[in-house]
């Protein structure tokens, strides 16, 4: 039985970068699958599925999928968009997929227009990925000589183009609405919500947005079905996900493992565990704007729902490991510093809040805080929670804050009563 079907292409040799070696791996075999039936049973064996959006918030995808409109009243124009926009920090998985794979995500997404009944398509990819883009732009190509995309289809009389679309470069343009904003020429700031993309999207239109690991699941789903799909998950969520470690652990790196699998056995078995000489302090189970979980944390199953319960995030799956060497507050300084320069300034308590957390942990890391700073920090960090701004930017930003407050209180004392950093 399959049990990678993410990286069961990706090796050393590289074999199917090219469309030759990827049908050579049975590549394509569920775009001829989808196109042979019906695009809504595709929408509900997606959603029965249990897929879970890969970008971070973990929504449904095939409930995501029947929001958009269909039948004869139904806007002729509908548009899906794969995000590729990586740049939550600690996070390194989707670059992966599109340098070693990138017909994988090309085929999720010719199932996904499909279903949706889009004719339109278009990858948002982050200006850096130079590698990435130049094997998709390929994989396009080649795919559209073979006639799996362009017009007609494979003689079926369904037509899809794929572009792509590199982002000019903020951390914002990843947030799906700032993304539409961009991919229309406008400056990328994120929309309301609702109304949701797939009602009022690109151009107005329907518009589904999905990201890179989200896509290159629907393949082997829609070719091996939904109970394969669901058997491959340990705990509540069904499917593998790419699960990374950064920090100073032994063999820093992403994996595709099971949903379910246990953070312990990702950190010590696939990371190698930390560093000689170093203890594990603390953890952000999903990229940097997620909240930091203690070694208490280490048994609990990498799902969304497992994670949502402890009071932090599964987010991107990609875990940011502190050691007992690291300065804590040094960290959250460090990430506070990129998600206030990444701030588009749309809402005041980001464009505003943002800054000043950085001011009030620069002090304190520099040895010049006060103890009121504390209580000055917890403060900010409720006016930048969720419901007070149009995007999850800050509220995400806040989560490291918040938690680092909480779990390493004792360092920001020490350093405000020693005067320095304590770490140095
Ligand atoms: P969200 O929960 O607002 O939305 C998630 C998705 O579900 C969206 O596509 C949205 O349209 C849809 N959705 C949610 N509620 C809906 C409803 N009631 N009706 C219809 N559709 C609905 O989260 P978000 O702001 O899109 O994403 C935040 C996440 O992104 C965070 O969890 C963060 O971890 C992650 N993130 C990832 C990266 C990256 O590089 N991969 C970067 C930044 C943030």
């Amino acid at each position: 039985m399959l049990t990678n079907p993410l990286t069961k292409n990706i090796g050393p040799q590289n074999t199917a970068i090219d469309l030759a070696g990827y049908r050579a791996a049975g590549g394509y075999s569920g775009w001829r699958k989808a196109l042979a039936g019906d695009p809504g049973d595709l929408v509900k064996m997606v959603q029965d599925a249990g897929l879970r959006g890969r970008g971070g918030a973990g929504f449904n995808t095939g409930l995501k999928w029947s929001f958009v409109p269909r039948g004869d009243d139904s806007p002729s124009i509908k548009y899906l968009v794969c995000n590729a926009d990586e740049m939550e920090p600690g996070t390194f998985k989707d670059r992966l997929l599109m340098e070693r794979d990138p017909h994988l995500l090309i085929e999720g997404m010719a199932i996904a227009a499909y279903a949706i009944e889009a004719r339109t398509a278009y990858i948002f990819i982050r200006g850096e990925y130079h590698t990435a883009t130049a094997r998709l732009e390929k994989a396009i190509a080649e795919a559209r000589e073979e006639g799996l995309l362009g017009e007609n289809i494979l003689g079926t009389g369904y037509s899809l183009e794929i572009h792509l679309h590199c982002s000019a470069g903020n951390y914002i343009c990843g947030e799906e609405t700032a993304l539409l904003n961009a991919l229309e020429g406008k400056r990328a700031v994120p929309r309301a919500k609702p109304p949701f993309p797939q009602v009022s999207g690109l151009w107005g239109k329907p518009t589904v947005v999905n990201n890179v690991e989200t896509f290159c699941n629907i393949p082997h789903l829609i070719d091996l079905g939904v109970d394969w799909y669901k058997s491959l998950g340990r705990g509540e969520d069904a499917g593998t996900k790419l699960f990374g470690v950064s920090g100073k652990v032994k063999n820093p790196g992403t994996w595709e493992l099971p949903m379910g699998t246990p953070i312990r056995e990702i950190i010590e078995v696939h990371a190698g565990g930390m560093r000689d000489g170093l203890k594990l302090k603390g953890f952000l189970p999903g990229g940097g704007s997620t909240d930091f979980l203690g070694p208490e944390h280490l048994d609990l199953p990498m799902d969304y729902d497992a994670i949502g319960k402890s009071g932090s995030r599964m987010g991107t799956g990609t875990i940011i490991v502190l050691d007992d060497k690291t300065c804590p507050v040094g960290l959250v300084l460090n990430l506070t510093q990129f998600f206030a320069r990444e701030s588009c300034g749309w809402c005041t308590p980001c464009r505003d809040g943002l800054p000043w957390a950085v001011k009030i942990l620069q002090r304190i890391e520099n040895g010049e805080g006060r103890l009121e700073d504390i209580g000055l920090l917890q403060e900010q960090v409720r006016y930048m929670g969720p419901g007070n701004t149009f995007c999850a930017l800050a509220p995400g930003a806040a989560e490291p804050i918040q938690s680092a407050l909480k779990l390493f209180e004792q360092d920001f004392v020490e350093h405000i009563e020693k005067g320095c950093c304590p770490y140095l």
